[in-house]
């Protein structure tokens, strides 16, 4: 048994703020840390707090100039005229003061899992502020500045000549992360994600497969939209563990978006909380068995902040510390404290009842396109 994960967090992550009206709300991460807190599954000593990322950690993936203009946006009254040309004040990203500062501070607490990680402080950390996937070399976009999963994977290659395994289960492509090692074999990104059909950012096909001595080491699973926890999970199962095992990375990176559940407003698959226990329960065995447990988990999308977020991320942490939880009812405590401050109910249990769910009419037509984009996925794959 293992007790050896850190948590990094802070408070400061919220700074990480948009407007009002914009779906990506890190206060999301107080519900959460409240939640494990709740639970008992939380105390002071697994907490580290981020620190931030420094410049030079940030240019191992970011264009300078990209990097001096969102500083100078953070600290300016108007729109600097070069910001839209790196995808600053637009509708996703819009601009806000010392988005430079949030920015960083998020990167660098993935940067502190990494070494808490690799220096054999800690088996596991989760950065819960983490999983900004979208972001791109010099630009912002998907709601992402900085791509902390980028910069971390190129820092673990630089510092710790890591071979890394990245796993992406959010319901969005993870595109950034993709581009960004496209050409290298010691990085496979393995994504499992919505079709880009009809989602942002509508790449993340079958056939983006890496280039010149990367070939085969992206990976991706475009899912039909409507897929449900089974067929999510079969396609999970079948090809996590296969690559992983062919692949034999020194360390895990997960990102944990987790707004393919239901309830998420900005996407179209129907999975349950179901999915939150199974995902980081085989990314762990993984870590266990392949890599002497170094596993760095990171967040990522999450957009119904309320009923969603708090029990999956809750779930991830549960797992990380092996203190498996059962399906039960949600801490009175904690629903006391946020009911009144969110405009839908809050669920009641950990796990959700899907009997209420309406039925997915196309489910076994759905779960055979998915079976076929598997095969599809794994034909050119790296597997030994
Ligand atoms: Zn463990
Ligand atoms: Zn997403």
């Amino acid at each position: 048994m293992s007790r050896r994960s850190r948590l990094i967090y802070s408070p400061d992550y919220t700074k990480y703020y948009f407007h009002d009206e914009h779906p990506f709300n890190q206060h999301r991460l107080l519900l959460t840390h409240d939640l494990m807190t709740s639970y008992g599954l939380l105390s002071e000593q697994d907490i580290v707090p981020p620190r931030p990322a420094t410049d030079e950690e940030l240019a191992l993936v970011h264009d300078p100039g990209y990097i001096e203009t969102v500083r100078a946006q953070g600290h300016s009254e108007t729109e600097l005229p070069q910001a839209a040309s790196y995808g600053l004040g637009t509708e996703d990203v819009p601009c806000f003061p010392r988005m430079h500062e949030a920015s960083a501070l998020i990167v660098g607490g993935t940067l502190q899992a990494v070494d808490l990680v690799m220096n054999g402080e800690a088996d596991h950390a989760f950065n819960p502020a983490g999983g900004l996937h979208h972001a791109l070399r010099a630009r912002a976009s998907g709601f992402c500045i900085y791509n902390d999963c980028s910069v971390a994977i190129a820092y673990l290659r630089k510092r710790w000549k890591a071979r890394v395994l990245y796993i992406d289960t959010d319901a969005h492509h993870g595109d950034g992360v993709q581009w960004s090692f496209y050409d290298d074999p010691d990085v496979l990104t393995i994504s499992l994600h919505e079709t880009g059909k009809y989602l942002f950012p509508g790449t993340g096909n079958v056939s983006e497969r890496g280039e010149g001595s990367g070939y085969g080491f992206s990976v991706n699973v475009p899912l039909d939209a409507f897929t449900e926890d089974e067929s999510f999970l079969e396609v999970y199962q079948t090809l996590v563990p296969k690559l992983a095992r062919a692949f034999k990375p020194d360390v895990i990176v997960t990102q944990n978006g987790c707004d393919a559940h239901a309830y998420d407003p900005l996407t179209h698959l129907s999975c349950s909380m179901r999915i939150y226990q199974e995902i980081p329960r085989l990314a762990h065995r993984l870590a266990h068995e392949l890599c002497g447990g170094r596993w760095i988990a990171v967040g990522g999308g999450g957009y119904d902040i309320w009923r969603v977020v708090p029990r999956a991320w809750t779930l991830l942490w549960s797992e990380m510390t092996d203190q498996c939880l059962e399906d039960s009812p949600l801490p009175e405590n904690w629903g006391k404290r946020w009911r009144d401050k969110s405009k839908l109910p809050l669920p009641t249990h950990l796990f959700d009842d899907v009997q209420p769910f309406p039925p997915i009419p196309r489910r076994g037509e759905i779960t055979q396109k998915n079976r076929l984009i598997l095969e599809r996925a794994m034909m050119y794959a790296p597997l030994g």
